[in-house]
């Protein structure tokens, strides 16, 4: 089967994230099988049924040399995109939904373990298919907890148009809740304004914005942790002193630095705030707080993937399974068809080329590292 063929199959499979992924999983899984891998799955429900699917090989299924990893699921689809559960080929790209976001590496690693000739392995390769990476990383970071298997290199499929990643940004996310106390507009002195509170706070962060620049990290454009504040929301009519106001804040810490250090920072604020406002009452819901992830630049599937593709390893300042893979004991790198740039929007899509060329690659990989 053609490496073609196998993407338009899996585009078949509508796996939205909102979606169980089960049968993608069974797709998958029967193609591991026939290639002669044995699988384990690691599901867990969050409404749906969702799960991970490892496929070893070997006596020992604990350890591989080198794990091909990729996200079963993805971003939703507009309805009116009739053609995005259909492969479909134009001026030499294939267009789909996930034919980018990431089911082309997927494609690309299940063409790859067809052409291993399983005799020649000295040492292990495995497959790794994660749910829910599109909505926080969640199959690969409940695989981490789990720990099932221990993976020296792992190549983690997202969309790099063939470049080597071998760093990211971590993610981190809360939402602060500043409470005051309502009153009639016209007498101020009777409430306290949560709209001021928070504003003073969001000043105080711009302020951290600017002290965290200081630790940088030369490997990423900005070099620096980045912060945003992104949604604000306060207060419910024009002459109400405002009893609540919520924003969301975000952070993007480089791979050097704790992903909570932006939050003691923010927690240092609210102790200064406390001091000139007794009453100031603010809470923090912190909902991610994901690490980057960093392989050393000398790193043996860094300097392989340079050769082979010819390009240098670079980083990239979104959110990557390359984080867990690193807690499986692995040296990760990110790599894979198409470009992020073409993911996540209608008219998704990966160019033949780049496909056939993972392909390549990923071969090589096996060869190089396992035979
Ligand atoms: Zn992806």
């Amino acid at each position: 089967m053609t490496v073609q063929q196998t993407l338009s199959e899996l585009v078949a499979i509508d796996s939205v994230s909102s979606r169980s992924n089960s049968r993608i999983i069974e797709y998958l899984q029967h193609r591991c099988e026939r290639a002669g891998f044995a699988v384990k799955r690691f599901s867990y429900n969050d409404g749906n049924e969702k799960i991970n699917l490892l496929a070893s090989i070997g006596d020992d299924h604990s350890y591989a040399e080198l794990a091909l990893v990729g996200h079963t699921d993805t971003v939703p689809y507009d309805p009116n995109w009739i053609e995005a559960t259909t492969l479909t080929e134009k001026d030499g790209k294939l267009f789909g939904r996930g034919a980018c976001d990431t089911k082309g590496f997927i494609a690309a690693a299940l063409t790859a373990i067809d052409n291993v000739d399983l005799d020649r392995l000295k040492r292990p390769p495995a497959l790794i298919f994660t749910a829910d990476e599109e909505i926080g990383l969640l199959g690969a970071k409940y695989l981490a907890e789990l720990n099932p298997i221990r993976v020296r290199y792992s190549i983690v499929g997202e969309p790099t148009s063939l470049q080597p990643i071998r760093a990211g940004k971590g993610y981190a996310l809360a939402e602060v809740i500043v409470r005051g106390r309502e009153a009639h507009s016209a007498y101020p002195a009777l409430g306290s304004s949560a709209v001021f509170r928070a504003a003073r706070l969001v000043s105080r962060l711009e302020g951290i914005a600017q002290e965290v620049q200081s630790e940088t990290h030369d490997g990423f454009d900005p070099p620096f942790t980045t912060l945003n504040v992104g949604v604000i929301n306060g207060g419910t009519a024009k002459n109400v002193i405002a009893g609540e106001c919520r924003f969301t804040l975000e952070w993007r810490p480089i791979p050097t630095q704790n992903p909570t250090l932006v939050l003691d920072r923010l927690h240092a604020a609210i102790e200064e705030e406390k001091k000139s406002d007794r009453d100031f009452d603010c809470e923090i819901d912190f909902s991610r707080k994901d690490s980057g992830f960093e392989t050393s630049s000398e790193s043996p599937l860094v300097t392989f993937l340079e050769d082979t593709t010819k390009k240098k390893a670079g980083s990239v300042a979104f959110g990557t399974e390359g984080a867990q893979m690193a807690r499986l004991g692995s040296e990760a790198v990110v790599l894979g068809p198409g470009d992020i740039r073409h993911a996540h929007r209608t008219g998704e899509f990966v160019p033949i080329d780049d496909l056939n060329r993972c392909v390549e690659i990923l071969t090589k990989a096996v060869d190089h590292f396992c035979c």
